[in-house]
């Protein structure tokens, strides 16, 4: 359901890190009260005229790099953390249809039983139809994050806008869980990450 536009931006892309979907403060596995309040928040920006794409996370449900350490290989723990990212996009997809908005679920690892492969020239018709699109197993490819997938999708999707929803309110030059006088960048180019 698309109306007229009442949003600043036309199509944003927002990167869900799978700890918004979890429970409580550790953001484990799915709460279906978390994955509501999502929902209803997506659905409010959409039915306002914008086009939303999702990159969703799966850090709530596993993450390659922590599970490898089991001593398996690192390449198999990816996929099953992208897998995990495909679990929550169909949770999300389902909560956002019950608030009366269309939605579509493409993967970068085909499964076919559970959603479309992503296709560029389709996700684009999906948007443009007011469908909110919800993009899931990342890059399709071990060793990377959905960070990679949700900046490779806003690109090639012409979103004008990277949102990401995460715990951490900023970027800081440690881990601001683990470090406490952690330092949060005000500014940050790309450039000052390189020369750092
Ligand atoms: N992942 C991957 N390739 C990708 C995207 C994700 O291998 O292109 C795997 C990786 O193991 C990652 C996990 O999927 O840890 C879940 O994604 P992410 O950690 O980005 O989730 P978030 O922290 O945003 O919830």
């Amino acid at each position: 359901m698309s109306t007229a536009r009442t949003q600043p931006f036309q199509r944003i892309l927002l990167k869900l890190s799978g700890e918004a979907l979890g429970d409580g403060k550790a953001g484990h596995g799915l709460a279906p009260e978390s994955v509501l309040g999502v929902a209803k928040q997506v659905a409010r920006v959409a039915q306002n005229g914008c086009e939303v794409a999702i990159v969703c996370g799966g850090g709530n449900i596993l993450r390659g790099a922590e599970f490898s350490k089991i001593g398996g290989s690192r390449a198999s723990a990816d996929y099953m953390g992208m897998l995990g990212t495909v679990i929550n996009a169909l949770a999300l997809s389902e909560a956002i249809e019950a608030q009366g908005l269309q939605t579509r679920v493409m993967t970068a690892l085909e499964i076919h039983a559970v959603a479309e492969p992503f296709v560029r020239r389709k996700a684009l018709a999906h948007l443009e139809k007011g469908r909110v699109v919800l993009l899931a197993a990342g890059t399709g490819n071990p060793f990377f994050t959905t960070d990679t997938a949700a900046a490779l999708r806003a690109t090639e999707l012409g979103c004008e806008v990277l949102l990401k929803a995460t715990k951490v309110d900023g970027i800081y030059d440690a881990d601001p869980k683990k470090v406490v006088d952690a330092t949060r960048f005000e500014e940050l180019t790309y450039m000052d990450v390189l020369s750092r």
